[in-house]
């Protein structure tokens, strides 16, 4: 899960990286009261959850004569689409040089990735690809405690020396706060020391509850509704929506709707072994999706019995067409089930997925 900057600046002042002064505003009138705090210039930054706000009109410099009046503008905006609900405002800083750091995990390797650049400030990504010598890289095993000296000084060349105690603070909330990415860009100097002028932290969606995280803000509604189930829920692009049981057959359902020109709207995995309201709470889930027009029910009959499942979709009692493919544990009974409330029920997998096809074309 992404956390917002004035939530992630707050973690590395924790481990002693130097922060700016400031505090997060959801009104003009908050800004108001408090802006004696700040000195004589601040800066205004939208609190979105997306990247280049300074490019898209979400970093705004103030003064105590013009902030009220641009705190109320900024709360008026979207970032990239997403509204301003809310505002750090932090104490101006002058900056003398701009670097980037950012730790990552490194897949393939399975290590932390640390990359640090004297040109912080702009796109990390655009920098890498035009001059690829400018980012200097270096891995670490997850296991060391601390970044080894010699690797610090070969990230940070001829950059000022107060920047490696930064390095290794942010390692350290890299590893202790279970993160994905801690990033600082920019890093900067100034004339009364170092600061992280911009704070991300992206923490493992595994380790949210060791975090004391308890409400992952990335998901849907749907998706954490999913996830309270227990059920294996991801949204797509397309308008077919599918249910199946056990990855490989949900899998194979997805790909037949690709084979037959389909574009699945989502999916859903129900597990082994659903019963009624199990598959009634899935069916409901699936058709609350707005962009889905039809959805196919493809499921095996083993642990999980073919007659509850039909009562789960009857129950559902849901405005869209269901298509379903049931085989296996109390066939016969699921069939005429279904047969009695108008259901299609289909031979095989292909028929139900060609069906699906052709009713959303
Ligand atoms: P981002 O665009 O979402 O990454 O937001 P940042 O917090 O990184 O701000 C974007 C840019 O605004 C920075 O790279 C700086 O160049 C500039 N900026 C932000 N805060 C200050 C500040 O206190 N002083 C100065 N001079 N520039 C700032
Ligand atoms: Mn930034």
């Amino acid at each position: 899960m992404k956390l917002l900057e004035h939530e992630a600046r707050k973690i590395f002042g924790e481990y002693g990286i130097p922060v700016p002064k400031g505090f997060v505003i959801c009104s003009p009138g908050e800004l108001e009261s408090r802006m004696g705090e700040l000195g004589t210039r601040f800066v205004l930054k939208a609190q979105v959850e997306v990247g280049g706000r300074g490019k898209s009109g979400g970093i705004l410099m103030a003064d105590p004569s013009s902030g009220k009046q641009m705190a109320e503008e900024l709360l008026q905006k979207e970032i990239k689409g997403v509204p301003v609900r809310e505002i750090l405002a932090v104490e101006y800083l002058e900056i003398q040089q701009e670097y980037y750091m950012s730790i990552a995990i490194d897949r393939s390797t399975k290590q932390a990735l640390i990359l640090f650049t004297d040109q912080g400030g702009v796109d990390i990504e655009t920098l890498a690809k035009e001059q690829p010598g400018a980012v200097r890289k270096a891995s670490l095993p997850l296991l060391m405690r601390d970044i080894p000296p010699f690797m610090v000084r070969d990230l940070l060349g001829k950059a000022p020396k107060e920047l490696a105690k930064v390095m290794n603070q942010l390692y350290r909330v890299f590893c202790e706060r279970d993160a994905l990415l801690a990033e600082i860009n920019p890093l900067v100097t100034t004339p009364t020391g170092v600061f992280a002028a911009d704070a991300k932290l992206i923490i493992d969606d595994n380790a949210l509850s060791r975090q004391g995280i308890t409400l992952n803000r990335d998901l849907t509604e749907r998706e954490r509704e999913a996830e309270k189930h227990g059920f294996s829920y991801v949204e797509l692009e397309g308008d077919i929506g599918v249910i199946g049981n056990g990855a490989g057959l949900t899998m194979a359902t997805l790909d037949l709707i690709e084979y037959y020109d389909g574009k699945a709207a989502n999916f859903l995995d129900v597990g082994g072994g659903a019963d009624q309201e199990r598959v009634m709470h899935a069916v409901r889930l699936v058709a609350a999706d707005p962009t889905v027009q039809v959805i196919v029910v493809n499921l095996l009959g083993g642990i999980t019995r073919c007659d509850e499942v039909a009562r789960g979709i009857i129950s559902a009692g849901i405005s869209q067409q269901v298509i379903v493919r049931l085989a296996g544990t109390n066939e016969a009974e699921g069939r005429q089930i279904l047969d009695g409330s108008g259901y299609r029920m289909m031979e095989s997998m292909e028929q139900a997925v060609k069906a699906a096809v052709e009713a959303v074309k």
